[in-house]
């Protein structure tokens, strides 16, 4: 992709931040969010030929794999506007549009929660016909998490079975959210055609299917007149209530009818607190109802300026603060991304929040507490990149130049530092081992390998150091398939990989302590390690904590942090059955040292030989990553499929009906889901389709846990 100047650096110049939107389109897989995406680019006039991604040729999907599998993996930034400029004579009713794009697939979890925490507003896309899936819920509610305002798109209207307010009940339903009807369906399935825009009172007809077709504003067809006026009532009501101005509840209640314009600005306020969800049908595939969506981003989705400043910690001042969204505040930027590309190299996606960035310049990574320069300033767009020279609040930009910098990372200014909040990332539930065909490949491997893990933080790489086995973990097999594929074709390496495992951890369930001593007496300076350390299990996710307790000079300070450092080591190893241990506070209490002997080495290991005594007494259990599942299968078959479940140690949630399928819900432990799919297709004929997401740990039963035991011992033993 060759970077291109072109006329609109001077639309950026002229777009003052109260007219930026950064959105995201977010959706279950498969609803249309790569085609609606499409299409916003086409009406916004970026790109020329739509992409289709039945034939694998979309802007936005430009990874091979993403291509081959008709699926979205990596964020694209991509930036757009609208109204086009060639359609407007106001200039000043040009808006800019960032696009985020947001994969589908669960395995990506990670690239859903780094896009939300830097959107300032989303679209939820909605098969017509299959309402709320099971992935839009958890989309949706961690949308919820980061308080993303939102407007939904009821999709696929002319598909058979379509039925908007089917759709509309389940938004209320399964998301506890109150949708505001904007617009109603005029006609559905193969003769869907357009729809009135109930704010508005116009219908809009389109002129054809293809890509391009133009739309007519005309009369309510008479059929709908009751209807309309029915749901009209209802989204005025709904604005009135929830819209906080008291001027337009006073008309409300005394029958008069609000203006247009303090309606739409009522229902803009409603939206940004997430009070109203306002919410259109349309058809991307048919080219329908892709317009008013974009005029709805416009106006009710928020600008930087609408959401609250964002608050971080000054590591100077030692306190909490708040920035504004003005470019001449001090700069404060996350690092939502990071990329390599074969062309520019590595590219870090930021949001600005306040402040101003220069190409060329210099800015401090607070998180890290290092100086980086900033090399070339660049606006992403699908397919190509535009090369700016300063970026400020509000915008959405990469950077290429920047070594060090990481995901979650903060950009801002040395002398007025400040750390936003880190975006969370979900524990990697499966891994596999991997191992270089030639010893040519061996460094490639590791190459690739680390610069795949700096763009994606649920990927993992250890390296066993006693087998000299690398093993890679993630969020799902096709997450590992992925980046396998990725290392073969991106970085040329030759590698055979093992099957997949389930990614267990150790823990501990109660308190212990342990002694390590480490002592050599040989012809010249010996060696003098020694501790006590206590270990308190932590409750499930709160991670590792290391504690000195020691009083007095029982052990020179400066041999504490070697001490740490075989703690952790052991840890990353595990002692049950290899796995790492996770969730414990150790706390050193105790030791004593040598004046000469002593050395860090020493201490080291002394560190180490006391994590594994005191962890053997802390009653040591292993955890097993639990998935939720949900299968929707065809009445008949309900009985067999529940069956299947609860012989794989499934906990049944619950059943619900739609349509005539039934929908099951349930955790199940993740080592229970090998060739699913296979079995499913076989106990329902191939009529059952499921959907599966990590949930959290639990504890392993005991007896299974003998059993992966004995497994690995006897692997060790036939090494
Ligand atoms: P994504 O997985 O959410 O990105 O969904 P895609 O945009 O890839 O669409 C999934 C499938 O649904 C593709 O085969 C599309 O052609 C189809 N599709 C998308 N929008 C519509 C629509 O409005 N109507 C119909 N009938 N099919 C659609």
């Amino acid at each position: 992709m060759p970077v291109q100047q072109d006329d609109y650096t001077k639309t950026k110049d002229i777009i003052p931040i109260d007219r930026v939107r950064n959105i995201g389109i977010i959706a279950h897989i498969d609803a249309g969010k790569t085609t609606t995406t499409e299409r916003i680019l086409y009406y916004t006039g970026k790109t020329y030929k739509i992409g289709d991604i039945d034939e694998g040729t979309t802007q936005m999907d430009w990874m091979e794999q993403e291509k081959e599998r008709g699926i979205t993996i990596q964020s694209a930034a991509t930036t757009c506007f609208w109204p086009p400029a060639d359609k407007v004579k106001d200039k000043n009713k040009i808006h800019r549009i960032n696009i985020i794009d947001t994969p589908g697939h669960v395995d990506f979890t990670a690239e859903v929660e780094r896009s939300l925490r830097v959107l300032d507003g989303g679209i939820v896309v909605f098969d017509a016909e299959e309402g709320v899936q099971s992935q839009s819920e958890t989309v949706w509610r961690q949308a919820d998490k980061y308080n993303v305002p939102r407007i939904c798109f009821v999709n696929k209207m002319d598909k058979l079975g379509a039925d908007f307010m089917m759709t509309i009940g389940m938004i209320k339903d399964r998301l506890g959210a109150n949708p505001a009807i904007m617009s109603l369906p005029i006609g559905a399935e193969k003769d869907f055609k357009g729809m009135v825009l109930l704010l508005e009172k116009k219908a809009l007809i389109w002129l054809g299917d293809e890509t391009g077709a133009k739309y007519q504003e005309k009369e309510i067809p008479q059929a709908m007149e009751k209807e309309v006026e029915k749901y009209r009532s209802l989204l005025i009501e709904q604005i009135c209530e929830q819209a906080s101005d008291d001027k337009l509840l006073e008309q409300f209640l005394e029958g008069k009818e609000p203006s247009l314009t303090e309606l739409k600005k009522g229902l803009r306020q409603a939206t940004i607190v997430y009070k109203l969800v306002p919410t259109f049908c349309g058809s991307s595939l048919r080219n329908k109802g892709v317009q008013p969506l974009l005029d709805a981003v416009i106006d009710y989705l928020p600008s930087p300026l609408d959401i609250p400043p964002v608050a971080g910690y000054n590591s100077k001042q030692k306190a909490e603060e708040k920035r504004e969204a003005r470019a001449d505040q001090p700069l404060a930027a996350l690092a939502f991304k990071v990329q390599t590309d074969p062309h520019v190299g590595r590219l870090t996606y930021i949001r600005i929040y306040s402040g101003t960035l220069t190409s060329g310049s210099y800015v401090y990574n607070a998180t890290k507490e290092k100086q980086e320069r900033v090399g070339r300033l660049l606006l992403m767009h699908a397919n190509k990149r535009e090369e700016i020279k300063k970026a400020e609040a509000g915008e959405i930009v990469a950077i290429v130049g920047l070594k060090d910098t990481a995901t979650g990372d903060t950009l801002a200014h040395e002398a007025k530092p400040i750390i936003l909040e880190s975006i969370s990332f979900p524990e990697p539930v499966i891994s596999l081992a991997i191992e270089p065909k030639t010893r040519a490949d061996q460094e490639k491997l590791s190459y690739s390998l680390r610069k795949l893990a700096e763009e994606d933080p649920t990927f993992r790489i250890k390296s066993d150091r006693e087998t000299g086995q690398t093993v890679i973990s993630g969020m799902g097999e096709l997450h590992l398939e992925i980046l396998v594929d990725r290392m073969k074709r991106e970085f040329k390496v030759s590698a055979n990989t093992g099957q997949p495992q389930v990614a267990y951890k150790e823990t501990i369930t109660k308190i212990a302590e342990g002694e390590g001593k480490y002592i050599r007496q040989s012809g010249g300076r010996g060696q003098y390690g020694h501790c006590l350390l206590r270990v308190e299990p932590q409750e499930r996710g709160q991670g590792y904590e290391f504690i000195n307790e020691i009083k007095g000079a029982a052990i020179p300070r400066e041999f504490i942090p070697a001490i740490g450092k075989g703690v952790k080591e052991s840890m990353e190893n595990g002692v049950l059955a290899g796995y790492p241990l996770v969730d414990m506070k150790v706390a050193v209490y105790d030791g004593s040292y040598h004046e000469v002997d002593s050395s860090e080495i020493a201490f080291k290991i002394a560190g180490s030989i006391a994590l594994q005594t005191a962890v053997k007494l802390a009653n040591l259990v292993l955890l097993e990553p639990i998935m939720k599942l949900e299968v929707t299968t065809p009445e008949e078959h309900l009985g067999e499929v529940i069956g299947d479940l609860s012989s794989k140690r499934a906990k049944i949630l619950g059943t619900e009906t739609k349509h005539k399928t039934k929908i099951i819900s349930a955790l199940v432990p993740l080592a229970e889901m090998a060739q699913y799919a296979t079995r499913l297709r076989t106990l329902t004929a191939g009529r059952a389709s499921f959907y599966m997401e990590p949930s959290h740990y639990e504890e392993v039963p005991a007896n299974i846990t003998e059993q992966i035991i004995n497994k690995n011992k006897a692997k060790e033993e036939s090494k």
